[in-house]
């Protein structure tokens, strides 16, 4: 027998011996699904002469991307040159619209390559934008509710047009409204968002026949873990990518399906069968992780669901310590016990071979903090999954922003950003005029500051702090030199093997080697693709002032998404123009060669840490915060400088700017996991597919989970119960569930009293054990604190660090359960109520 057999029960060896056609593997969890895609991997390769590269994983986190790349490459040995491709969605869809985008252009209109993706931040810039316009109070409705409703009708594959007609209401109507200017402004800055990367490879591989049955020849076998959280776009990808052949292997757990808000459906898996005949169905019935008592409880929880079909899992693990149940007479207390326990734990466990690990479990991120405070208390060390992620500082997105605006001039919500940040002169004023004139004549704000500055439209000093930002940018692009041209072209003629693309290596060459646009396009922006019947009365149609000005751009520059590929000049600090620059340009730009000579020979590329280091100095960025000079700045130094160290690491990886801004934009919250903390920290809906050996799963109340959206919709509860069921079987040994019986909301200084939550009390009490419920204390106060509460705060605790939160845009953040999303993450909530979609 194969190796790659050994160890696996007969079921599991046919999803790993079933390679041609059709496999859909269901089964409960920790029962070896994840493990049955890594083994198939190496087997297609091992034992079938697959060729390494014809197979394409795809999972949902990086960093189970990460880790299926690895445990591949430990079976196979680090001996052929050719990999899997294994991605998350999203990765996935990122390489292919790097490559291959431009075949949705018709008529020289349309995206290019050098395609920026936005953020949540970035969208919501944009969002607000949209509001500002359509003249809607931002409280009456929130960014982040439109956003939310935005994002699920993408996910639905509903158009703004679509929305409109099935609206209801005037709020829809209003969304219906943002939503389209939301289209059309990333449109116009060359944009996408995350929705959109699924949703334009799909578009892509429907609409060209050529490009989808090039990526049918390429990947010949597909895999995809966690298909119960597949929505449509991802759905409709899958079957794309299997074309024909349909060696297409899909693992999943109905009873994990946990993103429906997300606009995942459950359907998905019932249609597989239906659209691929002959589909061998295999089930997995032996749990691998959990002891038996941890597993009957979770089973117990997820029996109350209606909707499933229900599965029995069994383990050998036989017995194992009780669920502990503590009640916290607070939240602050909830925190303390937890990290009581995990001092005893590390300490116990720390002599052990095995590494300890231990996660704590919550529903909203809005309950790390606590836990955070509570382990810094004790010292101990720990990773936090989402929430303030590094890329999320504000000071690195402000970096990140320039730089994607050296990468891509027309990213207004990049130049937005930091156009007067640190602050440099450029009004609130001065910036309005621009972006009006930017919107009635189609053209992005850059083209807009050009058209300022060139035709004097704004007062003298408005226009010189707008060309020494100009002149900033231009500098910086022409930093890259004509080597960052040319490695842009290397990198999309190396990105596949060349058996890939024998024809198109020649134009995406040509293509790019012009720097960053499509030299080609005449397109301006106004005249996108969108149906301009569908125009609420907005005047998105071509101004007459657009029409000149249109005229004009298409001489020097794409003023829709190429980024004037004339104006940049490799050679520069002398920037190349269109006109001779205005006499207060010329005069800011001798100023500003004069602060600091940028003399770089020809042919000179700076790399990207130096890309960075410019832009810090020369933006006046870390001057700014030097002359701040409180303990603050300083930290946000030390976060840009840590930025440059990340350059580094990237250009050491060969990275271009491209690749370093995709890889910062994708670095999604739950990648800053670590597998070395022996602390994690994180939401549950992060920690799908993950176990430990210790987990707590924390505040276990009626409304905050489940959460209390759902208390009156059954089909949300099941999806909570569900969230409970993953919480629960990520715990290998023990289980530890708490709440606390009054937790603070809003930051108010009265904590609400709790009920405890439904899923506690689905737990068989016979498997429970109760670890105390101390009496509720009326106030903090110090080491007094806990005395005589089972011994657990028997010692003053450690004395209190400073709590020392990095900084972000949104401060420190004490919001309502409310203004979460259903993931207690990022992404937005699902929306109620549109007729005819769901
Ligand atoms: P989830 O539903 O949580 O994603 P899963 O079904 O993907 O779980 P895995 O993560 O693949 O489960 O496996 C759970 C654990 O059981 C892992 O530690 C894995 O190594 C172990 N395991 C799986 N199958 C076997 C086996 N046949 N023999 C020994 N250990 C196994
Ligand atoms: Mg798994």
């Amino acid at each position: 027998m194969s190796r790659l057999l050994e160890n696996m029960n007969p079921q599991q060896q046919e999803g790993i011996r079933s390679v041609d056609g059709p496999v859909l593997l269901l089964a409960g969890a920790g029962s070896g699904k994840t493990r049955v895609i890594t083994h198939r991997i190496a087997y297609l390769i091992q034992e079938r002469g697959v060729p390494a590269d014809a197979i394409l994983a795809v999972t949902f986190t990086n960093k189970a991307a990460k880790e299926m790349a690895e445990r591949v490459d430990k079976i196979l040995g680090h001996t052929s040159l050719a990999k899997p491709m294994l991605a998350t969605f999203h990765s996935f869809c990122v390489r292919v619209l790097r490559r291959d985008i431009e075949a949705l252009r018709v008529g020289g209109v349309g995206l290019t390559k050098t395609f920026a993706i936005y953020d949540e931040t970035d969208q919501q810039a944009v969002v607000k934008q949209a509001l500002k316009r359509l003249a809607i109070d931002d409280k009456s409705l929130k960014p982040r509710v439109a956003l939310g409703r935005i994002s699920w009708a993408k996910n639905h594959m509903i158009d703004p047009q679509e929305y409109f007609l099935a609206s209801t209401n005037p709020m829809e109507e209003k969304i219906a409204h943002i939503f389209e200017i939301y289209k059309k402004e990333l449109f116009k800055a060359n944009a996408l968002d995350f929705d959109d990367l699924l949703l334009e490879t799909v578009r892509l591989l429907k609409s060209s026949e050529e490009t989808r049955e090039r990526y049918n020849r390429r990947y010949k076998y597909l895999l995809i873990d966690e298909y119960q959280d597949t929505n449509r776009p991802q759905y409709e990808l899958m079957k794309l990518l299997a074309g024909p052949d349909a060696n297409v292997c899909v693992v999943g757990d109905e009873d994990q399906s946990i993103y429906s808000w997300r606009g995942a459906d459950i359907k998905n898996i019932l249609e597989f069968e239906k659209d691929f005949p002959e589909t061998k169905t295999i089930r997995l019935e032996q749990n691998y992780r959990s002891t038996q008592v941890i597993l009957e409880g979770a089973g117990a929880v997820v029996a109350q669901n209606t909707q499933r079909k229900g599965k029995n899992l069994f383990t050998t693990r036989e017995g194992g310590s009780l669920i502990g149940y503590y009640e916290a007479p607070d939240g602050e207390n909830e925190a303390l016990f937890i990290s009581d326990r995990i001092q005893r734990y590390l300490r116990e466990a720390g002599g052990q071979v095995d590494m300890p690990r231990c996660a704590v479990l919550y529903r909203t991120n809005s309950q790390s903090r606590l836990f955070e405070e509570a382990l810094r208390r004790y010292q101990i060390q720990y990773h936090m999954v989402g929430g303030f992620s590094f890329y999320d500082r504000a000071e690195v997105k402000d970096i990140l922003s320039y730089l994607k605006l050296v990468q891509n001039v027309h990213d207004s919500v990049a130049l937005g950003r930091v156009v007067n940040s640190p602050p440099r002169g450029i009004g609130k004023t001065t910036m309005e005029t621009l972006e009006r004139m930017a919107l009635s004549s189609g053209m992005s704000t850059w083209d807009a500051i050009r058209r300022a500055i060139e035709d004097k439209l704004l007062p003298a000093r408005a226009l010189q702090a707008l060309s020494s930002f100009r002149r900033l940018i231009e500098d910086a692009r022409a930093m890259l030199g004509p080597g960052f041209a040319e490695k842009l072209a290397e990198d999309v003629a190396q990105d596949d093997d060349t058996s890939l693309l024998p024809e198109d290596v020649e134009d995406a060459e040509a293509d790019v080697s012009f720097g960053f646009g499509d030299p080609e396009s005449e397109d301006t922006g106004a005249n996108t693709s969108f149906d301009t019947s569908f125009n609420f009365g907005f005047d998105f149609g071509p101004s007459e002032e657009f029409s000149t000005i249109a005229a004009e751009n298409s001489l020097d520059s794409d003023a829709a998404h190429g980024i004037d590929s004339a104006s940049f000049n490799p050679f520069a600090p002398v920037v190349l123009k269109k006109s001779a620059g205005t006499t207060t340009e010329r005069a800011a730009e001798v100023k500003m060669a004069d602060e600091k000579p940028a003399f770089r020979k020809p042919g000179d590329v700076a790399t990207l840490p130096e890309l960075i280091k410019f832009l810090n100095d020369r933006s006046g960025y870390i001057r700014a915060l030097e002359e701040e000079a409180t303990p603050e700045s300083f930290s946000r130094i030390e976060n840009l400088k840590e930025l440059a160290n990340a350059a580094q690491d990237a250009q050491e990886r060969g990275e271009t700017l491209h690749e370093f801004l995709d890889h910062a934009a994708l670095v999604s919250d739950a990648d800053s996991y670590s597998e070395e903390a022996r602390v994690t920290l994180m939401t549950l809906h992060a920690a799908k597919g993950l176990e430990f050996p210790l987990v707590f799963l924390s505040g276990m109340e009626e409304g905050l989970f489940p959460h209390s959206r759902t208390l009156t919709d059954p089909t949300g509860l099941e999806e909570e119960r569900r969230l409970c069921y993953v919480g629960m079987t990520r715990a290998m040994d023990t289980l530890i569930m708490t709440r606390a019986r009054y937790r603070r909301r809003y930051g108010s200084d009265m904590p609400e009293s709790s009920i405890a939550s439904r899923f506690l009390e689905e737990v068989p009490s016979r498997l429970v054990e109760d670890l105390g419920s101390p009496p509720a204390r009326p106030q903090f106060s110090g080491s007094d604190y806990g005395s005589g509460y089972g011994g657990a705060y028997a010692t003053p605790y450690p004395k209190a660090n400073r709590f020392d939160r990095p900084s972000t845009e949104q401060g420190d953040q004490h919001y309502s359960y409310e203004d979460e999303d259903q993931s207690g993450e990022r992404t937005p909530a699902r929306p109620s109520g549109l007729p005819g979609v769901n």
